[in-house]
């Protein structure tokens, strides 16, 4: 059911001016062999919202993650928003107010669906949060300028595990993923519970992906601004 989600950001895409889409993030530097595991905090509406056992297969295997939470799932996660936020190689960003179709709304709206899960993490958690993924991978050129104007980095995906498919088993998911491999991918998952296997398949590519090929797990940020076990720029800067 999450399948037609493949063709999303290339159709929006073609509605797009070439300089919003430029803004738009896909995937990182195809020469930083490190790939980005995120994952999408959608609300619910049974269930407990969060998968408990794929965290803890995060923490105990420190593999670095980044966390796109919507406005809705944090009014009913705090003692989870909490947890998420004490682990050091954790990123926390945004997924909306209500997990709205953005592309639906006017102006005003955009700018409070965008806003409010951001200003959310700040007031109640004093977190900053500068990555925003809209809900659905659906945008216009509306939701593109406010994220800039928002100061927010817009990141989407290059690879999409599926993984609330409940057509798609483990290993298909897994299969996947691992032979499509590529530097800077960014993978989207989710935590919230509707994954059936998400815990599983990260199991997987640690085994397949990480270890094996040796491809470095790192947050959304750290791919962008920093491909890890290269020099940085500061470091390249002759005489610093
Ligand atoms: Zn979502």
């Amino acid at each position: 059911m999450y399948r037609w989600l493949f063709l999303v950001p290339a159709l929006w895409c073609g509605l797009l001016g070439a300089s919003a889409d430029a803004q738009v993030v896909r995937s990182g530097p195809s020469a930083c062999k490190a790939i980005a595991l995120t994952f999408d905090l959608c609300p619910v509406r049974n269930g407990s919202g969060y998968d408990d056992p794929l965290l803890k297969t995060l923490i105990e295997k420190q593999i670095p993650a980044t966390f796109f939470m919507s406005g809705r799932w944090m009014d009913r996660h705090e003692t989870e928003v909490r947890a998420l936020r004490s682990v050091p190689f954790f990123e926390i960003g945004t997924h909306g107010q209500v997990h709205a179709h953005l592309p639906q709304l006017d102006d005003a709206h955009q700018r409070e669906e965008i806003a409010g899960a951001v200003q959310a993490l700040k007031a109640t958690y004093g977190i900053d949060a500068p990555l925003f993924r809209p809900p659905y991978g659906e945008y216009n050129e509306t939701t593109v300028a406010l994220v800039r104007a928002l100061g927010l980095r817009f990141i989407l995906w290059d690879r999409i595990s599926g993984d609330p498919d409940p057509k798609l088993s483990r290993e298909q998911i897994a299969g996947r993923l691992t032979a499509q491999a590529r530097n800077g991918n960014i993978i989207v998952f989710h935590a919230n519970g509707k994954g059936l296997h998400t815990k599983d398949v990260v199991e997987d590519l640690y085994r397949d992906v990480i270890v094996a090929k040796g491809f470095r797990p790192v947050t959304v940020t750290q791919l962008l601004d920093q491909c890890p076990g290269e020099p940085t720029h500061a470091q390249r800067q002759p005489g610093r």
